[in-house]
């Protein structure tokens, strides 16, 4: 039977480009995308299954939760890839509460909210690989001002990595953190060193990885990074 994983922001960028690697290995791959015409025609290019998710969204999560029971049975893999960098340019001292609401929201609750609905299954399973996308701005030696709460998102995203680890450890469920690097997508622009391929490449590394792989660390290329 084919391993199933679901992929959050799975219409764009990094998501979707994931998502087509996946879908090359034997993985029946769930795209997720909170826009459903987007996200179908995503699937669709690639065969993949289509549900709608909005990340924020306590009623969206739960439904895709429902769905992956209802139609699959378990879930073999979570990728918290959806993410957003709203604060470029301004500091934290002023940029709109909204902005560190939504941010911290997005990129930080709500995968730890989506950890928390189905790495339970992981573990009754005795399989389970979650990779939250972060990024190497949200390492304590790189805080500064600039996109202080995308930073900010980021450190906790870590956080909670290294904490679902621990609280899985010895059920084969693999959680881990990956940079993908600065790349070519709408969010790192246009004059990013690095190709969607090569970025995605190290969050399937993740989602690949054998019994006995690392549980609770931060990784880009599959090499480990500082937190
Ligand atoms: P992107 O091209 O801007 O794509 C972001 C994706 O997240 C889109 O699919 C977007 O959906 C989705 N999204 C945002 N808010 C959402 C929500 N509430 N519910 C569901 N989906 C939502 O960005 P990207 O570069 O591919 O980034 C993907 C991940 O990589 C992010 O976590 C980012 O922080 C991380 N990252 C990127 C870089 C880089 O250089 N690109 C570097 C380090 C880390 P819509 O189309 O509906 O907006």
């Amino acid at each position: 039977m084919k391993k199933v994983v679901l992929i959050t922001g799975a219409n764009r960028g990094l998501g979707l480009e994931t998502a087509r690697q996946m879908s090359k290995l034997d993985y029946q791959v769930i795209v997720t995308s909170r826009d459903p015409a987007k996200g179908q025609a995503a699937a669709d290019s690639l065969g993949a299954s289509f549900h709608p998710l909005d990340v924020t969204s306590p009623d969206s999560r739960q439904a895709v939760f429902d769905y992956v029971l209802a139609g699959f049975g378990r879930l073999d893999a979570l990728v918290n890839n959806a993410g957003i960098m709203l604060d470029e340019g301004r500091g934290l001292l002023d940029l709109p509460e909204e902005t560190l609401r939504l941010t911290l929201e997005t990129n930080a609750f709500a995968p730890l909210a989506l950890a928390r609905l189905f790495m339970p299954m992981m573990a009754a399973q005795n399989y389970g690989r979650v990779v939250n996308v972060s990024s190497r701005m949200g390492q304590i030696a790189h805080l500064n001002d600039y996109a202080p709460t995308y930073r900010l998102s980021k450190l906790l995203l870590n956080g909670m990595t290294r904490i679902l680890a621990d609280a899985v450890r010895g059920k084969n469920v693999l959680v881990n953190a990956v940079c993908p690097g600065w790349v070519r997508t709408d969010m790192g622009g246009s004059g990013a060193s690095r190709s969607l391929e090569q970025g995605a490449s190290g969050i399937v590394w993740a989602v690949t990885l054998p019994e006995g792989g690392p549980n609770g660390g931060f990784f880009h290329d599959g090499r480990r990074v500082a937190w």
